[in-house]
């Protein structure tokens, strides 16, 4: 193996985090599969929404709990794959190692701390601009 690979996590710490991106990965799966459940469910009961305000609120809680698992699914798979490439722990703007202690933390971290802090502050910025409100 080339020393470029995975910079600074021995094999053993890849293994873990892996074992823990594998464990994620099934447990939103199965989280997913829940919630389309669940929402089918809820979609048959909720003909007129104005009728039922609770559920509808409901429901739009399960939608939205939705696609944050959807999105951290993806998450999950794109760490796995990185393993697989050997670009695990780094930071994907810029190629700095991303700290163990954040890996523990998060697994699935595309980008070191100061990365990940400026595009947060950006897509705040941007989801802000386009919260507009639903009902
Ligand atoms: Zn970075």
């Amino acid at each position: 193996m080339a020393s470029t690979a995975t910079k600074g996590l021995t094999k053993a710490q890849i293994g873990k985090f892996r074992q823990q991106l594998e464990d994620k990965d099934k447990e939103i799966r199965a989280s997913l599969e829940t919630s389309r459940a669940g929402k089918a469910l809820i979609g048959e009961q909720t003909q007129n929404l104005e009728d039922l305000p609770v559920q509808a609120h409901e429901e739009w809680i399960f939608l939205n709990r939705n696609s944050i698992d959807a999105s951290l699914l993806r998450e999950v798979e794109e760490a796995l794959e990185r393993i697989e490439e050997g670009s695990y722990g780094e930071c994907m703007d810029c190629d700095e190692p991303i700290s163990t202690k954040r890996l523990e933390a998060i697994p699935w971290a595309r980008y070191c701390i100061s990365c990940q802090e400026e595009l947060a502050a950006i897509e705040a910025d941007s989801r802000l601009a386009e919260n507009k409100p639903r009902f």
